[in-house]
C-alpha cells in the first residue's frame, strides 16, 4: 500500500466523495490499526448501551506507549476478519452517528499548534492519499471546512485537543515512562469512565477535594462532564496542578 500526504487549506475544494456507490465502500474499515481516544470510547459505549469496562474488554486492547508509558487503546486485533473493525457491516458502519474522530476525518489528517501569545489554536490539514481509497477526483463542491462540518467532528476534536495538551504537558513535566499506577490512573479517569464514576461515588475518590455539589450532580449523569473532570483529575494526580471545579 502506498500513502501520500498532500497539504490542503481549509478553503480549498475537497476533491473527494465517499458513499455506498464507491467500489471501495468499507475498504477503509478493514485492516485497521486504529487508536481510540477517550471521547471516541465515550461515544461508542453510549451507542452500544454498554458499561465502559464491558466495552473496553470486548472491543479494545491496550498497551503502554514504549517511550511514555501512557495507555494506548485501539480496536482489539482480530486476524479472523483480517483485522476489520468490529462495527463494519455490508451496509456500512453500524455505529455511524458515534463513529470515532479518525473515521470522520478520513482521508484528512489534522495537526494543531497553539499560539503562545494568544492561546489560539491553528489547524493544519493534509489529504492522506492511499491506494485502496477511490473517492479522490470526485468533486463535492464543498471546501475542506464545509466537508469537515458535514462530518460533525468539532466536538471530538475539542476533547482530543485537550487530551493532546495533557500528553504534551506530560512529556514536558514528566519525560520518560510513567509508573504503572500513574498509567492506571490515566486509563481509569479517561477511558474507563463508568468505573471512575463508581470509585468517586462509592469509594470517595474525590474526598480530598472540595467538589461543589452541582459538579457531583453533573458527573453522576453526564459522561461528558465526567470526562472533563477526569482530565482535570489526571493533571492534579500526575503534576499536582489545581483542579478547576466550576459550580
Ligand atoms: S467505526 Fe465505523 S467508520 Fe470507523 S472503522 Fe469501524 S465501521 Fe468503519
Ligand atoms: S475507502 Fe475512501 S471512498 Fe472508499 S469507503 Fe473508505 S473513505 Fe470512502
Amino acid at each position: 500500500m502506498t500513502e501520500d500526504m498532500k497539504p490542503v487549506d481549509e478553503n480549498d475544494i475537497m476533491p473527494f466523495f465517499c458513499g455506498p456507490g464507491n467500489l471501495c465502500f468499507n475498504e477503509c474499515c478493514r485492516d485497521l490499526n486504529q487508536a481510540l481516544t477517550p471521547y471516541d470510547i465515550l461515544r461508542l459505549k453510549q451507542n452500544l448501551g454498554l458499561f465502559s469496562q464491558d466495552f473496553l474488554r470486548t472491543y479494545t486492547s491496550c498497551h503502554g506507549g514504549p517511550q511514555s508509558g501512557l495507555p494506548v487503546v485501539g480496536f482489539k486485533p482480530n486476524p479472523a476478519t483480517g483485522h476489520a473493525c468490529p462495527f463494519v457491516t455490508e451496509e456500512g458502519c453500524s455505529v455511524y452517528p458515534d463513529r470515532p474522530a479518525s473515521c470522520r476525518m478520513y482521508p484528512l489528517a489534522r495537526a494543531i499548534a497553539r499560539s503562545r501569545e494568544t492561546g489560539k489554536i491553528q489547524e493544519y490539514f493534509a489529504l492522506i492519499v492511499e491506494d485502496h481509497c477511490k473517492g479522490f477526483g470526485e468533486n463535492t463542491n464543498l471546501t475542506v471546512r464545509q466537508w469537515l462540518d458535514s462530518q460533525c467532528v468539532d466536538l471530538h476534536n475539542q476533547y482530543n485537543d485537550t487530551l493532546m495538551e495533557l500528553i504534551s504537558l506530560k512529556n514536558r513535566m514528566m519525560p520518560g515512562t510513567l509508573a504503572g499506577f500513574q498509567s492506571d490512573q490515566f486509563y481509569l479517569a479517561l477511558y474507563d469512565l463508568d468505573t471512575f464514576r463508581i470509585q468517586i461515588f462509592d469509594r470517595d475518590l474525590l474526598a480530598q477535594y472540595n467538589v461543589p455539589l452541582s459538579v457531583l450532580e453533573r458527573i453522576r449523569t453526564s459522561d461528558e462532564a465526567l470526562l472533563e473532570l477526569g482530565l482535570q483529575w489526571v493533571r492534579n494526580q500526575l503534576f499536582g496542578l489545581e483542579m478547576i471545579l466550576e459550580a
